[in-house]
């Protein structure tokens, strides 16, 4: 029923209306992507390359897509920007957006996990994504005292269960579950992240930015300082000015944020909303810019993500819920 109201309201194009009224009222979307990649059946829920062309396609026709540094250097009438970042700098980015990117010109930035790159070690999620995609059969492990059980082609709240309790287990012991899964099961499609000289191509049209060293959820870190300061530097050493840190998992609190702010000048999260120009250059906003995060999704669903209705009524749903 809401597929096919959103699919009329798409046709009769009344995203305009929406897009009109939040460039009126100063709110822009700040979008982020993660992989890139034919594989949309994986658990890393990739977009496909013929979707992404058509979601840049989408941007470019109506809005100016303009760099990050616009925004937070408020440079510029921003009311019809909107602003494309990518997160992980995976392997698929580099064989399929970039070169779209590139094509059409397309300002963005790619936010770094440094200690990956250059490495054969993925990030720990996308390992397990990809462990996730290779099991056949039911597989339990055990570590610390908690059981998992995760089974082939898991639905979406199995995948998050996992992930959060993951998240949330210090480093030894989740390497400890990691490695237990890895022994059962033969990694049919590892995911992989760019190399260094990969990078250096996103200088083209891209920035780059720091989205941590190993990417762990930085609530749950016992090194965050390290976690923050030397992503930057290990930027800086390989010739990359880095600006602007994304918290990885979209998770910070007050502490991670003044960490934060002693040593780059925006901070981004994934709080799945607009950004709102009039509130948002005060100090405290600068280091909260919410990022709407961009699925394998249809014109008609995608449209109105990106206006920001979709989220606006999941917000409204789970306020009433
Ligand atoms: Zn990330």
């Amino acid at each position: 029923m809401m597929n096919l109201t959103l699919k009329i309201l798409y046709q009769l194009r009344l995203y305009r209306i929406i897009k009109w009224y939040n460039q009126l009222r100063g709110r822009v979307p700040v979008l982020v992507f993660h992989r890139v990649a034919s594989d949309t059946n994986s658990t890393s829920e990739p977009i496909s390359v013929a979707r992404f062309r058509e979601i840049i396609d989408f941007l470019k026709s109506e809005y100016e897509i303009k760099p990050l540094s616009d925004l937070i250097e408020n440079r510029g009438d921003l009311r019809k920007a909107c602003f494309v970042t990518f997160d992980d700098a995976t392997e698929d980015f580099y064989q399929n957006a970039l070169p779209i990117l590139i094509e059409k010109n397309v300002p963005f930035t790619q936010f770094v996990p440094t200690g990956v790159i250059d490495d054969i070690d993925p990030i720990w999620t996308y390992k397990l994504f990809s462990i996730w995609d290779s099991l056949d059969k039911e597989t339990d492990v055990d570590v610390d005292g908690m059981s998992f059980r995760l089974k082939p082609s898991p639905n979406i709240q199995d995948v998050i269960g996992c992930v959060m309790k993951v998240r949330e287990m210090p480093m030894q012991t989740r390497s400890s579950f990691l490695s237990q899964v890895e022994s059962k099961v033969v990694i049919k499609h590892p995911i992989k992240h760019m190399t260094w000289e990969q990078l250096s191509e996103c200088k083209k049209t891209g920035e780059i930015g720091s989205h941590s060293v190993s990417h762990p959820d930085l609530k749950y870190s016992d090194n965050v300082e390290d976690e923050i300061k030397y992503s930057r530097e290990n930027l800086l050493r390989k010739g990359f000015k880095s600006n602007y840190f994304a918290y990885p998992f979209g998770s910070f609190d007050e502490e991670i944020l003044a960490l934060v702010s002693n040593h780059y000048v925006a901070g981004f999260t994934t709080e799945e909303k607009l950004f709102s120009l009039n509130k948002g250059f005060l100090k405290d906003h600068r280091y909260k810019i919410p990022r709407t995060t961009i699925l394998d999704e249809k014109p008609s669903r995608y449209a109105f993500r990106i206006v920001g209705l979709l989220n606006y009524l999941a917000r409204l749903v789970s306020r009433i819920g």
